[in-house]
């Protein structure tokens, strides 16, 4: 099963994709993760990406198609995989068509208004990636004793652009898999665990 989580920034992807990968077993691959670990790292890639994803533009299409393409040719993914956050531009799309099959995609459609409150709100554990909103945690450790922080990419400044990326960018890729006929939408403004049943019936 691979399976491709579409929503824009702040949507639950990353959320559902850990519930999804631990459920199903699969290995949950997210470009924006693997940006922050080079970033960190201060790899060549995380140097490069750096400066599109504190603007809160896409990195280029290349250098994350070749990242993907690494890690989905991994021996861990041969029973399938879980892509949150990739593709996204038609042009990332194509060119996973020409390495991947059999390719589910899970749209998680939220009301954009609702997007700035939630990402600015949004509180991330760098120990181990869980996220929280600071409308219901209201102190900063997170439950593996990590210390939460904000993403520098979910100040206001850079969510706007994020937002403005994903209408632009990202949002004509449910036309694409439509046409496909390989696109299953579900409600992305109910709670969580709703979200999650709502995928968990469109992957069965
Ligand atoms: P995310 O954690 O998925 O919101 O990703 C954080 C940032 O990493 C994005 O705002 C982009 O700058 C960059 N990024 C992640 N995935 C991609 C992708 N598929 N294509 C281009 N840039 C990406």
């Amino acid at each position: 099963m691979n399976l491709i989580l579409l929503g824009a920034p702040g949507a639950g992807k990353g959320t559902q994709a850990v519930k999804i990968a631990q459920d199903f077993s699969i290995p949950h691959i997210s470009t924006g993760d693997i940006f922050r670990k080079n970033i960190k790292e201060g790899t060549p890639v995380g140097l490069k990406a750096k400066s599109y994803i504190d603007k809160g533009q896409l990195v280029p299409d290349e250098v994350v198609v070749e990242i993907v393409a690494l890690r989905i040719a991994e021996d861990d993914c041969k029973n399938g995989y879980l892509l949150d956050g990739f593709p996204r531009t038609v042009a990332q799309a194509e060119a996973l068509d020409k390495i991947a099959k059999d390719l589910t995609v899970i749209n998680i459609d939220v009301d954009l208004n609702a997007l700035a409150a939630r990402l600015t709100g949004r509180r991330v554990c760098p120990d181990c990636g869980e996220s929280y909103h600071i409308s219901t945690k209201k102190d900063d450790a997170c439950k593996c004793g990590g210390k939460l922080i904000q993403r520098d990419d979910d100040k206001l400044e850079t969510v706007q652009s994020r937002l403005n990326v994903y209408t632009a960018q990202t949002a004509p890729l449910i036309d694409y898999y439509t046409a496909k006929g390989n696109i299953v939408t579900v409600d992305g403004m109910q709670s969580i665990d709703e979200v999650y049943a709502d995928i968990k019936k469109a992957i069965k």
